[in-house]
């Protein structure tokens, strides 16, 4: 037996079908399919609900934090129930692949509507929403004309404004790996040094809270993916609209000779010991159908990756933006190194 018992309570059951023993026969059942998901319920399960009541598939969900699923899907083996892996950052899809869980794969509709660099190399795995890393700024205090790039976050006259979090974040390992291939690593340094130099306080939380600590005064900017921005503005908490209202978002690295903002992905990739692989690859064409994309804009904030959808609703004001197009496979393939220069540069 390939498959090994699993627990059921740690299983959310989309279908309206009555709970089912897995550890048995059914776990092979065909019309069923097991996700790992990294994106919390909330962002992934709606769409699965669709997906397996027009598929008459049986979608089984477990979510957990990224590390820990990818940590458990190394260790399950072959013996993983697991047929679809999702996390956020092309950093994560990259550890994914070099640990061996995922599988390369391929299908028509993939191929045609996924840009080239929103996809693994190899195929290993797909974007499925896109998002920006941007800068959020107070307009009182600072004037968007003296933005411009990354690079420039690190000049002088920025000292004792910025936030942004901590080093041993991957939006910002990626950042610092699109920057490596951008500038060179000796660049690179220099930037993250210039960066540190300018750091309003030592980075603690996360994207929102330093959000929030630049509308509070503690910082003119911060740095941040844009969901989170996005969120803050369709908040039902007036506190929230208040900071999306008293900031505004600039996209760097726009003008013709700059090559765009830096942008990411959540992603999605079949694992290595998928039972179900053609169930995965619908459901996969189904998360990157047009109906899928529009769903990640409305309900989370984030960028279609296929084109002819709507950008989100909330961040439309800040218009359309010209997006970093390096593969999404070398912010993986150049994490190490931008992690040893953040240390190196004293990024905490
Ligand atoms: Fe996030």
């Amino acid at each position: 037996m390939k498959r090994q018992t699993i627990k059921t309570s740690l299983f959310t059951l989309t279908s309206t079908a009555a709970l089912m023993t897995f550890g048995s026969a059914s776990v092979h059942a065909s019309g069923e399919i097991n996700v790992y998901s990294a994106r919390s319920e909330a962002l992934i399960k709606p769409l699965l609900d669709i997906y397996a009541k027009e598929n008459n598939v049986k979608v089984n969900l477990i979510t957990g934090k990224a590390d820990a699923l990818l940590n458990r899907l190394k260790s399950e083996g072959d013996a993983s129930p697991a047929d679809v892996f999702i996390t956020v950052d092309a950093g994560r899809l990259y550890r994914a692949k070099e640990a061996g869980v995922l599988q390369p794969f391929e299908t028509k509709h993939l191929n045609k509507v996924i840009p080239e660099h929103l996809k693994d190399r190899d195929g290993y795995w797909y974007g499925l929403s896109q998002r920006a890393r941007v800068i959020l700024y107070n307009p009182e205090t600072v004037s968007a004309s003296d933005l411009s790039t990354y690079e420039d976050l690190a000049d002088p006259k920025w000292k004792g404004k910025i936030c942004i979090r901590s080093s041993s974040n991957i939006y910002n390992q990626s950042l610092v790996a699109s920057m490596i291939e951008a500038d060179g690593e000796k660049q690179t340094l220099e930037w993250i040094k210039g960066l540190v130099a300018n750091f309003a306080r030592p980075p603690a939380g996360g994207d929102t809270d330093q959000i929030k600590a630049a509308a509070a005064g503690v910082c003119d900017i911060a740095v941040a993916n844009t969901y989170y921005f996005g969120r803050l503005g369709l908040s039902n908490k007036a506190s929230d609209r208040a900071v999306f209202d008293k900031l505004k978002m600039f996209w760097p690295n726009q003008a013709d000779n700059e090559r765009g903002a830096h942008v990411n992905v959540s992603g999605i990739g079949i694992t290595a010991s998928a039972n179900n692989k053609d169930n995965a690859k619908q459901l996969i064409d189904f998360l990157t159908s047009q109906q899928s994309q529009e769903w990640y804009a409305k309900v989370n904030n984030e960028y279609p990756v296929i084109d002819g959808v709507a950008p989100p609703k909330s961040l439309a004001t800040f218009g359309e933006f010209k997006a970093d197009k390096v593969s999404l496979s070398v912010l993986g393939e150049n994490n190490r190194q931008a992690v040893k220069l953040m240390d190196q540069g004293g990024w905490k």
